[in-house]
């Protein structure tokens, strides 16, 4: 590693230890790690921070603007500061000491944000930094945007994007976190694949209510309100919403068939023929396959009685939905009630928000994103690393940014393995410093190519 590198990565620890952590129960959250990320930024990147005006919004999000040549089409770059919490004791590491664990190129830092999303959030102003040191000026003007409250839906990103409004910007890309580099996600492709989400899916909770006059545990009703709860609960379960192959899905697999191996190539490549088929087969093949091919619906928050010899006058389920692409919060509810066929269980959309608008894969900002990862992003062995879009599964940010640009695009530049992906939001999170310094790569590819 040489020495800019190895200081590249000594910045990364520093703000990977400074514990940023959201909690969704606002009184929870320790502001002071905030205000120190926030006033770490300009000592750790003098360059940028003298090149670009930056703007504090809504407490703790950053907008930073770097004025290029030409101010139409500015390109976004996307992050987030603040993560999720975690359970130390879950962690082999120090979840905010970002010890680097194990050498060569299997050499990982463990902190809680290495990927989501401070792997990001650094990688880009490492390449702004290196940029603005090199004499470097954007042909069109490149925003920064980190907002500090992603994890919790908060109002950061929603600021900034009303500021840009009012300013009458409209960039002309936009890119968050989301899809990363991956291999096996799709069965019969071995080549590494840089899945860019071009679409998000919506977000919705359902609250289900029974309830009854309650009571002593020793007389019970014949169908008390937690039975009752529990049937509809069961009904949702057994009744999951259609599968079907939405259009960014279907350009997944036009893209990546020519790479497939026999008989998926085929398969793929004849999505016309097999495609009812194969969205039959697909929630079979794991949980995001199957997110991937419908709308799903998990119950996770459950409420009854007080106590445990108390009869519930009210029990209460939260459904967890998640909208595909074509789905919408109008259409999810009323298919609940349908299922749940009972007027005595009230369903209630607590909030919800429909699927984003779907981003293209062809034109000119996605093939500067395919340029950009072709360039910075070289797989093993120099063989091919195919680029295709995807329905990004969970709820980003970015979906703020829909309502000023049609080119709204997720992905981190990161090589990922199947167990680092899952550590995302659990414990030992980690990512491998090789695989992290050649994202700060594509973020400088992606600017001077913009
Ligand atoms: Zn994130």
């Amino acid at each position: 590693m040489d020495e800019r590198d190895a200081a590249a990565v000594e910045r990364f620890r520093e703000l990977l230890r400074i514990p940023t952590v959201s909690h969704a129960d606002e009184t929870l959250i320790d502001e002071g790690p905030f205000d120190a990320f926030v006033a770490a930024l300009p000592r750790l990147y003098p360059r940028t921070h003298a090149a670009l005006e930056r703007e504090i919004v809504d407490g703790h999000s950053l907008l930073y603007r770097w004025a290029g040549a030409d101010a139409a089409d500015p390109l976004v770059l996307m992050a987030h500061l603040d993560v999720v919490p975690v359970v130390s004791d879950e962690w082999e590491h120090g979840p905010f000491d970002a010890e680097i664990v194990g050498d060569g190129a299997e050499a990982a830092i463990h902190a809680r944000g290495a990927i989501d999303d401070k792997g990001a959030l650094v990688a880009i102003l490492e390449a702004v930094e290196q940029l603005v040191a090199d004499g470097y000026t954007p042909a069109r003007d490149v925003y920064l945007s980190f907002g500090h409250n992603e994890e919790t839906a908060g109002g950061g990103a929603r600021a900034i994007v009303a500021a840009l409004t009012a300013r009458g910007v409209r960039p002309g890309l936009v890119l968050d976190e989301g899809g990363a580099v991956v291999e096996g996600a799709v069965p019969g492709v071995h080549a590494p694949t840089a899945m860019v989400g071009v679409a998000e899916r919506g977000v919705m909770t359902v609250l289900l209510t029974a309830r009854e006059n309650g009571g002593h545990a020793s007389t019970p009703p014949a169908f008390p309100a937690t039975a009752r709860l529990a049937r509809a609960i069961s009904r949702i379960h057994r009744r999951p919403f259609p599968v079907r192959i939405a259009p960014p899905v279907r350009a997944l697999f036009a893209t990546v068939a020519p790479h497939a191996d026999p008989p998926y190539r085929w398969v793929f490549g004849n999505l016309g023929l097999t495609g009812p088929l194969l969205a039959r087969v697909f929630p079979r093949l794991g949980a995001e396959m199957n997110a991937l091919v419908r709308t799903t619906a998990v119950v996770t928050e459950l409420a009854g009685a007080p106590g445990e010899n108390v009869l519930a006058t009210t029990a209460r389920a939260s459904v967890n939905i998640r909208l595909l692409t074509g789905d919408t919060v109008a259409s999810a509810a009323a298919r609940i009630r349908r299922i749940v066929a009972d007027p005595a269980v009230e369903v209630e959309v607590r909030h919800g928000s429909d699927p984003s608008p779907v981003s293209p894969w062809r034109g000119e900002p996605w093939r500067r994103l395919a340029t950009a990862v072709a360039a910075a992003l070289p797989a093993p062995g120099g063989a091919q690393i195919i680029t295709a879009p995807y329905i990004q599964l969970g709820a980003s940010d970015s979906r703020w940014f829909t309502a000023i640009s049609d080119h709204v695009y997720r992905f981190t530049p990161f090589h990922l393995t199947r167990a680092e992906r899952d550590a995302l939001h659990s414990h030992n999170e980690r990512i491998r410093v090789a695989v992290w310094l050649r994202g700060i790569g594509f973020y400088r590819a992606l600017i001077t190519a913009s």
